[in-house]
């Protein structure tokens, strides 16, 4: 047999073509050339300049002490340019795509209603013949949700699924109502706290427990638990629930009110021990459109201990809306009381949060340290695009106060 001949990696250069009748010409596939080449090099010498760079200025591993392993080290004098050169332009992609995603999928979806209510009814026939099925198999292995763990916000990413038998319900993903007189929202367990803040804020609306992690989704919370900064006034994510609809491992479907306490109270912290999740109904809260927090220091466990009891235990109207503290070190502790404002008044400046060239908000609450107690209003970025729901409401208006604020006052 005749060796076939390999292709060679350069395409011909104008020399070469001279030859270009010849049958080893014709029997090459070229693939790249030479500008394409440096190219590439270019590219691959100014991101490991760049890499360098940021590993130099940027990172603190040279402060460790020798005592850590020197793999270690330089981990950690890497960690600065892995951040920005790889993982943050990675999740900004991630990020828009998973936008750009779940806008289209609302949009395709169109506003609840009847349609939704029978889409929502063949996911729940979906999970119970899943579960039929496991059912007539002779239940071999253990059921497990089929989430992956990395979407899962969660620290035990070692939990192996592969073992099990895997429910899909990827799919049960879509908010069925929103109840904008009764203050109730139902929807199904995949939606995450994104999705729900899309959906919830322009018609001046929130979760009674709203958990600001975006990737988390409410069916998590139900079947986890859920606390927010604003769990001293309404209790954990378990008591803002008045309805559960769940199938169990017959492929039986429930619901669930308070009328039925022993599995009402059952669900929570079950972790789908008790069945699958198939949609809940929650309570919702009315926002302002700003929170006027106050930045407390405070310099010794003790005293943040007692003032935030203190806080907390004000009545109606005077305790904050929401109540948390960011710990500096082992004495030193900033509390932020948060309060609805409804007025665009200038007497606490306005901080407009969540933008990109605003330092970390943790830094920020920091100077509260050096500089003493100070408060602002905080305001969220508007939404990039409108709801793509009809709201029978008008939707509330991001007032601007009368004047600008100074600068230096808008951090
Ligand atoms: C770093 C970190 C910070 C956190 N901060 C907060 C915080 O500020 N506030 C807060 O409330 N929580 C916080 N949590 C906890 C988090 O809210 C819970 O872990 C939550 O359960 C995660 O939601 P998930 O959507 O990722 O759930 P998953 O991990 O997917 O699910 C949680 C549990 O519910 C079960 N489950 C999910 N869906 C269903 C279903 N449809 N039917 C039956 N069972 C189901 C899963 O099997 C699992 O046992 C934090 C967690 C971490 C790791």
């Amino acid at each position: 047999r005749r060796r076939r001949r390999r292709a060679p990696l350069l395409v011909a250069t104008p020399h070469q073509s001279s030859t270009a009748d010849s049958p080893t010409f014709q029997q090459t596939r070229p693939l790249l050339n030479i500008t394409m080449l440096a190219t590439i090099g270019y590219g691959v010498a100014s991101f490991v300049i760049a890499f360098v760079l940021a590993a130099l200025l940027g990172s603190d591993g040279g402060a460790l002490s020798k005592e850590f392993p020197w793999q270690f080290r330089l981990a950690a004098a890497c960690r600065t340019p892995v951040l920005m050169l790889i993982v943050v332009p990675l999740s900004f992609i991630r990020g828009k795509y998973t936008l750009a995603r779940r806008r289209l999928r609302r949009y395709l979806r169109g506003p609840g209603g009847k349609a939704a209510a029978i889409r929502h009814a063949a996911h729940v026939d979906s999970i119970s013949e899943q579960l039929r099925a496991w059912d007539r198999g002779g239940r071999k292995r253990k059921l497990r949700t089929a989430r992956s763990n990395w979407a899962a916000m969660s620290t035990k990413l070692g939990s192996n699924k592969e073992e099990c038998n895997q429910i899909a319900l990827g799919h049960m993903n879509e908010i069925l109502d929103v109840d904008e007189d009764g203050l109730t929202l139902t929807c199904e367990p995949g939606v995450t706290m994104g999705e729900l803040t899309d959906e919830l804020l322009p018609l001046g609306l929130m979760l009674q427990s709203h958990i600001e992690m975006e990737s988390i989704t409410i069916g998590g919370l139900a079947m986890g638990f859920g606390i927010e900064t604003n769990s001293h006034k309404v209790g954990l994510f378990q008591e803002s629930v008045l309805e559960y609809e769940f199938v169990d491992s017959h492929g039986r479907r429930h619901s669930v009110t308070k009328d039925q306490p022993e599995l009402f109270y059952a669900l929570p912290w079950s972790y789908g021990t008790v069945g699958f999740l198939t949609s809940l109904k929650v309570k919702l809260l009315r926002t302002q459109p700003y929170v006027r927090v106050e930045y407390l220091p405070t310099s010794s466990a003790a005293e943040l201990t007692s003032q935030l009891q203190r806080l907390a235990a004000l009545g109606e109207g005077q305790a904050p809306d929401f109540l948390e503290a960011t710990l500096y070190d082992r004495d030193n502790a900033v509390i932020q009381a948060g309060y609805f404002d409804a007025r665009p008044s200038t007497a606490a400046p306005l901080n407009r949060i969540n933008v990109w060239y605003k330092p970390f908000y943790y830094r920020h609450v920091e100077t509260a340290l050096r500089s003493g107690a100070f408060q602002e209003r905080a305001a969220p970025r508007p939404l990039p695009l409108p709801r793509l729901s009809p709201s029978t409401r008008p939707r509330p208006v991001l007032t601007r106060p009368a004047s600008p604020p100074s600068a230096g006052v808008d951090p």
